[in-house]
This record gives C-alpha cells, sequence and structure tokens, in this order.
C-alpha cells in the first residue's frame, strides 16, 4: 500500500472535515469583510451576537430541542462539567445523593467528582473490566436521587449506550461528549446533556450543555459563578468572555453535518464505518480481538488488540509503526487499556475507514 494523505484516526481533539478548515482559513483574517478575525472580536459585538445565535440555532435545529431547553457554550471541558452537574443539580432533593451508571473511565471519573458535593451511588456493582453495561435488572436505582447520571460512549474503552437508559421518572443526565451529534436523540427525554465539541463537532475549548429550565436555579451555594447554569443561561453563555473562535468553528461543523444529511445520515455513516472495521476484526480468527460485548461496541471509538487476546506488544507496535508510514495517525489505544483503537467519528470518511480495514487485511495476512 501507498501512503496517500494522512488520516487522523484520532480520540480527539479529532479530525474536522476538510471543507470547515478551508473556510476558517480563508476567513481567518477578515471574517466576512468585516476586516478583522474572530479570534480578535468582541464577546459583545454584533458580529459574535450574529456567529453565536447562529450556532445555537443550527444546533436547535439538528437536534429538534425543545423551546423549553437552554443551550449554553461554557469554558472547562468535559471535566468542567463533572463538576458543574453536581453542584447545578444534587440539590435538586433534599438528601443530595445521585445515581451514577459507571461503564468506563469518563463515568468514574465524574461520580468521584460528584462525591465532594454529595452521595454517590453506583448503580450496579462495580466492573471488573469496562467492557460492558450491566443489564438493567440489577440496577438499583435510588428514588431519593436528585438524578442519573451516565456517560453515552465511554472514549477509552469503546462502550456505547444504544439505548437511553430508563432512570423511573428521575432526571436523566447525560455526558455524550464523544457521540454527539453521531445520531438523532431525544433531547425531552434529558434533564441535562452535556459535550465537549473536541470530537464530533468541532475544537478543543467550548463545551456545549443543554439543560431543561426548570432544573436551573438550584445550584449549591459554594458553586462557582461561571459553572452556575442559571447565571450562564440568563447571560446567554457571555456572563464572561466565551470561547469566540471554538463557537464559531462549531457552527461551521453544524453547518456541514446540517448539508450532509443530519444525525441520521451521521448515523448510517458511522454504522457503515464502524462495521467495517468490526467486520474485519470478527472475521480474523482471533488475531484481532476486541474486548467489548458486541451489544454495546462504540460506533466511536473500536479498541481492538492484535496478535492475540491479551494483545502481542511486539506486534502492535508493528502495526502502528505501518500505519503511520501509510499515513495512518494516533491509533494508539489510551495509556490505560493499551492496544489499538480506531476513533471514527463524524468527519472520519468511509473510504477513511477502507483504508484502514485494507491495512488490518494486509497486516493479518502477513502475520497471521
Ligand atoms: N467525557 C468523555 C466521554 C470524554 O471522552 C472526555 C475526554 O476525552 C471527557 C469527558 C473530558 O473532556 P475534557 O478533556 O474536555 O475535560
Amino acid at each position: 500500500m501507498d501512503k496517500k494523505q494522512t488520516i487522523n484516526f484520532g480520540a480527539g481533539p479529532a479530525k474536522l472535515p476538510q471543507s470547515v478548515l478551508l473556510q476558517a482559513q480563508k476567513e481567518l483574517i477578515d471574517y466576512n469583510g468585516i476586516g478583522i478575525s474572530v479570534l480578535e472580536m468582541s464577546h459583545r459585538s454584533s458580529d459574535f451576537s450574529k456567529i453565536i445565535n447562529n450556532t445555537e440555532n443550527l444546533l436547535r435545529e439538528l437536534l429538534d430541542i425543545p423551546d423549553n431547553y437552554k443551550v449554553m457554550f461554557l469554558q472547562g471541558g468535559g471535566s468542567g462539567q463533572f463538576s458543574a452537574v453536581p453542584l447545578n443539580l444534587i440539590g435538586l432533593k433534599e438528601d443530595r445523593c445521585a445515581d451514577y451508571i459507571v461503564t468506563g473511565t469518563w463515568s468514574a471519573k465524574a461520580a468521584k467528582e460528584a462525591e465532594k458535593y454529595g452521595k454517590v451511588n453506583i448503580i450496579h456493582p462495580k466492573l471488573d473490566a469496562y467492557t460492558k453495561i450491566p443489564d438493567s435488572s440489577v440496577w438499583s436505582l435510588n428514588p431519593s436521587a436528585s438524578y442519573v447520571y451516565y456517560c453515552c460512549n465511554e472514549t477509552v474503552h469503546g462502550v456505547e449506550f444504544n439505548f437511553v437508559p430508563d432512570a423511573k421518572g428521575a432526571i436523566l443526565v447525560s455526558d455524550m461528549s464523544s457521540n454527539f451529534l453521531s445520531r438523532p436523540v431525544d433531547v425531552s427525554k434529558f434533564g441535562l446533556i452535556f459535550a465537549g465539541a473536541q470530537k464530533n463537532v468541532g475544537c478543543a475549548g467550548v463545551t456545549v450543555v443543554i439543560v431543561r429550565e426548570d432544573l436551573l436555579g438550584k445550584a449549591l451555594k459554594e458553586c462557582p459563578v461561571v459553572l452556575d447554569y442559571q447565571v450562564q443561561a440568563g447571560n446567554n453563555s457571555l456572563y464572561n468572555t466565551p470561547p469566540c473562535f471554538s463557537i464559531y468553528i462549531m457552527g461551521l461543523v453544524l453547518e456541514w453535518i446540517k448539508n450532509n444529511g443530519g444525525t441520521e445520515a451521521m448515523e448510517r455513516l458511522n454504522k457503515q464505518k464502524s462495521g467495517i472495521i468490526y467486520d474485519i476484526i470478527n472475521s480474523s480468527n482471533g488475531f484481532y480481538s476486541c474486548p467489548v460485548d458486541p451489544e454495546c461496541r462504540s460506533r466511536m471509538n473500536v479498541p481492538f488488540r492484535v496478535g492475540k487476546k491479551e494483545g502481542d506488544e511486539a506486534l502492535e507496535k508493528k502495526f502502528l509503526d505501518g500505519a503511520s508510514k501509510l499515513g495512518m495517525i494516533s491509533l494508539k489505544g489510551h495509556r490505560s487499556v493499551g492496544g489499538i483503537r480506531a476513533s471514527l467519528y463524524n468527519a472520519v470518511t468511509v473510504e477513511d475507514a477502507e483504508v484502514l480495514a485494507a491495512y488490518m487485511k494486509e497486516f493479518l495476512k502477513e502475520h497471521h
């Protein structure tokens, strides 16, 4: 195989659509003929108002967000929301407790952070390895919990919910950082959804928070003002300087998603791309193996080992070196799990997945 171009399979910050980069490049120095860059623009200017309103409107349209939900564009990343969620919502009920469905690193971190502000109930027995979603029959939801929290796609382990958990009437909160806008979502089932932009919808620096209006105004008194949803929503995310350029880039990505068929089209393509890679893993007679239960294998992040079930590290290094020579980068698994991880976010094309698949087949033939 010859190297044709660089293909970024990174888990985030991740690949952006080429057309978005080209437009940002074109507009970098002189945005829309006004003589300055978005990087230099006041967040209180009418030009920036148009940018942030456009980004919000596109998001509302793409996800069909009901009118009784506020949309915010905040700083602090997904990790900032691990604190903001309990600071704003754990006091919704007197007991100050919350249920956390822990299925991987990111939900575990969120649960640990929430413990600073109230009682956290991990709603199923501790998992030895993050390779499955325990059956909901073993979930012990606490009826006095202020909310039920889960991470929709565990980026490190490649564990994805393909259903919306039944919170039994409690407020449902989801971290959708690594599968946001990769498929349609019924926002009305959630009290709150948040997502860092740097995987599926833009670049690092901005985190989207979608929250039902009646949940605002219940923050603990120790909640920092910049994390207080009522303050941020009441100021249209302009209580303090927002990540202006990241919001602008998100607007371009949302436009691109809209022009490419919206969330339904993203879902179809994401299934196709991940299917191409999982098919090779499944038909490799154990040369490639994915530890994740087939029921919850992620369409976004495909982790796999090479050579044997627990991974042949020398062979995996060879696999990564060979991929890199062909222009396929950032395929190394997260340092906590090792192996390989192919991230196939919205901007990764079917052709990109096919290039990886062809390489996997060739590598298998040479080494099996
Ligand atoms: N949640 C998920 C699912 C993630 O994948 C990540 C980062 O990769 C985070 C949260 C943390 O995001 P940040 O690095 O923006 O704080």
